[in-house]
């Protein structure tokens, strides 16, 4: 048995730190705010090479947050990748923006700058990449584009810790960026657990205010914020995970080279693409084939876990339906049925990696596949 993700495998490894680690929090009854938080923070910032780091509840808090600190004109317009996670765009629509979708490129699967050039109206206010897989998007020619245009950028990073573009951090390239510590992430918590980074003093300030009541002090309010604040025991966990982080980075670039070695010359498949300027950090190892399904069960059926990330994208989800995105050309349309998520993360070794490999050099092998199956 393979599994996709294995947290009890990791907690094993560093039960030692982890056990203590919580028992002091409660020694210190530090659950909300205090010293683990405070420490957190300024090891995050450290971390991914930014000036601020305000922990929040969840990655999803953090960009409605982030978006709510830039004050964009209500009802604006905040173009979103078409192939995320639905909390990237649910944060727009709920801090009362329009979402508008842009195709990812062909590549890497972040945003198309082509296209992003094209969904600009005069209405467009920002502009929220996706690092996604852990591979970052194409930030320089973001970043023009959304200069030229008067459009603040908010990089989605939940995937995508330690990843680098141009040998920079994300997070920090664009106006602000937003992390998440869901358990399965690269850096997961044990629960919920989020933050906002940026270089920018103001927008921090700002920030850290709406995620706790709009206080300036116990019981003064400057204005009505929210409660959205990261607890203790969460940032005692990852300050004990983040002296790791490095290692179990390196480990899963290491697995990645290993799959691109075994399965490079299966004309069935499509490998992940790191483009030369990236430090891609594979928080998932996204393959594409037209025998995607065949392929999951014969996994699946040889104890292989998989997942797909994901199977239908944000413009044919039942909840876009009103956007009527046009969405024939699309490549996310067309991927969503391709894409598949091999195991990948810091509880595999690299037999596991020769094992998955195997079987599905096996499968392609075995299945009566045509020349319309190769790429
Ligand atoms: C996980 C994730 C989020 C949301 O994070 P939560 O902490 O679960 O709220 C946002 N965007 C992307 C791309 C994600 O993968």
């Amino acid at each position: 048995m393979i599994k996709f993700l294995d947290l009890k495998d990791q907690y094993y490894r560093i039960k030692g730190e982890i056990d203590s680690a919580i028992h002091d929090v409660i020694e210190s009854s530090a659950f909300i705010g205090g010293k683990f938080v405070k420490d957190f923070e300024a090891a995050f910032a450290g971390l991914q090479g930014c000036r601020h780091c305000i922990g929040v509840a969840n990655g999803t808090d953090a960009i409605e947050i982030a978006i709510e600190a830039m004050g964009l004109p209500r009802g604006s317009e905040i173009i979103v990748p078409a192939n995320s996670f639905i909390a990237t765009s649910e944060a727009v629509t709920r801090s009362g923006h329009r979402v508008v979708f842009c195709d990812c490129g062909p590549g890497n699967y972040t945003i198309s700058v082509s296209d992003l050039a094209q969904k600009i109206t005069p209405r467009t206010s920002a502009v929220i990449p996706v690092h996604l897989y852990g591979h970052p998007a194409d930030m320089d020619e973001i970043i023009r584009i959304a200069r030229s245009n008067n459009m603040k950028v908010i990089e989605d990073s939940a995937q995508a810790h330690c990843a680098e573009y141009r040998s920079r951090r994300v997070g920090s390239i664009g106006d602000m960026g937003i992390f998440s510590f869901y358990p399965g992430k690269n850096l997961g918590a044990y629960g919920d657990g989020g933050a906002i980074v940026t270089g920018n003093d103001a927008l921090a300030a700002k920030c850290r205010m709406i995620a706790n009541h709009g206080r300036i002090e116990k019981y003064n309010h400057e204005f009505e914020g929210r409660n959205s604040r990261l607890d203790g025991i969460q940032a005692a966990v990852l300050n004990v995970k983040m002296r790791h982080l490095e290692e179990w980075t390196e480990k899963r670039i290491a697995l990645a080279a290993r799959y691109h070695t075994n399965l490079r010359d299966c004309t069935e498949i499509v490998l992940p693409r790191c483009e030369s300027w990236a430090r891609h950090v594979y928080h998932l190892y996204v393959i594409r084939t037209r025998c995607r399904d065949e392929l999951a069960q014969s996994l699946k059926n040889g104890g292989i876990e998989t997942g797909i990330h994901y199977p239908i994208a944000l413009p044919r989800l039942k909840a876009y339906q009103y956007l009527k995105t046009p969405i024939s050309e699309m490549n996310a349309i067309a991927y969503d049925r391709e894409i598949l998520s091999l195991p990948m993360g810091d509880h595999l070794s690299m037999n596991d990696i020769d094992e998955i490999s195997g079987r599905i050099l096996d499968f392609f092998n075995n299945a009566a596949t045509t020349s319309k199956d190769r790429y």
